[in-house]
């Protein structure tokens, strides 16, 4: 019969293959949860990513959740004082692996005006950070350019497939 496939045929449009790690990267960086961590001026300009005008959900990153225990993305954005800085460490060692980190102004990423004794000059100083998004404060668009950044950085990680907590 000149139309019909072989079973392989068949096979080929149905079906795809991929690695176990490729495929996990993947639904992880589709399902970010955020935990927002926000101080100051720019977390209004956060909580304008979420409208629907901006629609931070396009990503999948738009169920936030106020509990770390829940949270695999922590977004801070603000202002970060010596006697903030504890509490951001302990939000973030209460989040599971595997984890991401946005510094989102110029104050998170380096303390921005503030050349301060009291300001934290850098959220890197306490925590590890995966993106920087610059502006003070950036704009929505900035922001979302920031986790598109991040979702292709998870996409290449390799040897976090059975991440556990320290
Ligand atoms: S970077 Fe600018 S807008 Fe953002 S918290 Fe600092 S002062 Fe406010």
């Amino acid at each position: 019969m000149p139309n019909q496939k072989t079973w392989a045929e068949k096979l080929q449009e149905n079906w795809f293959t991929t690695k176990l790690e490729t495929y996990v990267n993947w639904a992880r960086k589709s399902s970010l949860w955020p935990m927002p961590f926000g101080t100051a001026c720019c977390a209004i300009e956060f909580m304008s990513v979420l409208s629907s005008h901006y629609d931070l959900a396009r990503f999948g990153a738009e169920v936030l959740r106020f509990s770390p225990r829940q949270s695999d993305l922590l977004i801070v954005s603000g202002t970060v004082t010596d006697k903030m800085a504890p509490v951001l460490k302990k939000i973030y060692d209460q989040m599971p692996e595997p984890k991401w980190v946005i510094a989102m102004g110029a104050c998170a990423s380096s303390g921005g005006f503030y050349r301060a004794y009291h300001v934290v000059q850098g959220i890197d100083e306490i925590i590890p950070v995966d993106i920087y998004v610059g502006g003070c404060p950036p704009t929505p668009e900035g922001l979302i350019h920031g986790v598109m950044l991040l979702q292709k950085k998870i996409e290449k990680e390799k040897g976090k497939l059975l991440s556990v907590r320290d």
